[in-house]
């Protein structure tokens, strides 16, 4: 592809919070489970609080509750905060399930594990939605303009919540149990982890990434390389190649703007 080209410049930079003991930060010293856990409640409480917002939308809605002021604008907003306390929420649960994966054994359980964020999209807006739809004391153009908002919102929401790459229980101990201590290697927009930090697909890379296993997995890279991780059994060969040959283009046509950005180096 590219052998022509000079090196790139890469710079490499460590993630590792079980070292870093910038003694402020209480949380390095709490293990993942905890760490997880504690972002599991805040996700529960958030998502109580987005369908609390609801309930008020709908309690205004239906007159039980008065607040003077622009009803669109009331309505909206109240959408907003619906909305946005769905989505910190779930992505509070995605990460407590990077660092702390559920188990894959229990195939049920695995699933809700992963999807409670679609699950509370749906109910901090589906209700309401179909409230919308139904009302029939909005003026027309209220009416359209509000439930298209909620539409979206709820798209919005559950597109945010989905966990496109959930890993599990098994694959991370796995991965711990292969690799230790080792270091391994990641890109801001590669979904893989590497093994190899001169692998061809982070050459392009302006920022690299190393840490051990688990900030790979904190990280959402919990997919081995095909070509430097190829030892890590149990994948899907070719889909993982093609997926790495992708990430390669995506770091070279992302990676460069990224680090213009940031610290506008030359190259
Ligand atoms: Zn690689």
């Amino acid at each position: 592809m590219a052998a022509e080209k000079a090196p790139k410049k890469r710079e490499f930079v460590t993630v590792n919070k079980s070292t870093t003991k910038t003694s402020t930060s209480a949380e390095a010293e709490k293990s993942p489970k905890s760490r997880a856990t504690i972002r599991r409640i805040f996700a529960v409480v958030l998502w109580l609080v987005a369908i609390a917002f609801e309930a008020l939308v709908i309690f205004y809605l239906n007159g039980t509750l008065y607040v003077s002021g622009d009803q669109m604008t009331l309505l909206i907003v109240g959408i907003g905060l619906d909305l946005a306390c769905v989505v910190i929420g779930s992505l509070l649960w995605k990460k407590a399930n990077r660092i702390d994966p559920a188990s894959k054994k229990n195939k049920v359980k695995f699933f809700l594990w992963n999807n409670m964020g679609v699950i509370a999209a749906v109910l901090a807006f589906l209700p309401l939605l179909i409230l919308l739809i139904k009302n029939k004391n909005l003026d027309e153009k209220t009416k359209k303009i509000v439930t298209v908002v909620a539409a979206i919102a709820l798209v919005a929401a559950v597109g945010l919540s989905i966990d496109y790459n959930p890993a599990s229980q098994e694959d991370l101990e796995a991965a711990q149990a292969e690799l230790g201590g080792d270091q391994v290697y990641w890109t801001r927009w590669g979904r893989s982890f590497h093994l190899d930090p001169d692998c061809h697909t982070l050459l392009n890379s302006s920022v690299v990434f190393q840490g051990p296993i688990e900030e790979a997995f904190e990280a959402n890279r919990n997919d081995p390389c095909d070509f430097c991780a190829s030892s890590f059994g149990a994948v899907d060969q070719i889909e993982d190649s093609v997926e790495d040959v992708i990430e390669g283009i995506e770091d070279e046509v992302f990676g460069d703007a990224d680090a213009e950005d940031v610290e506008g180096t030359d190259y």
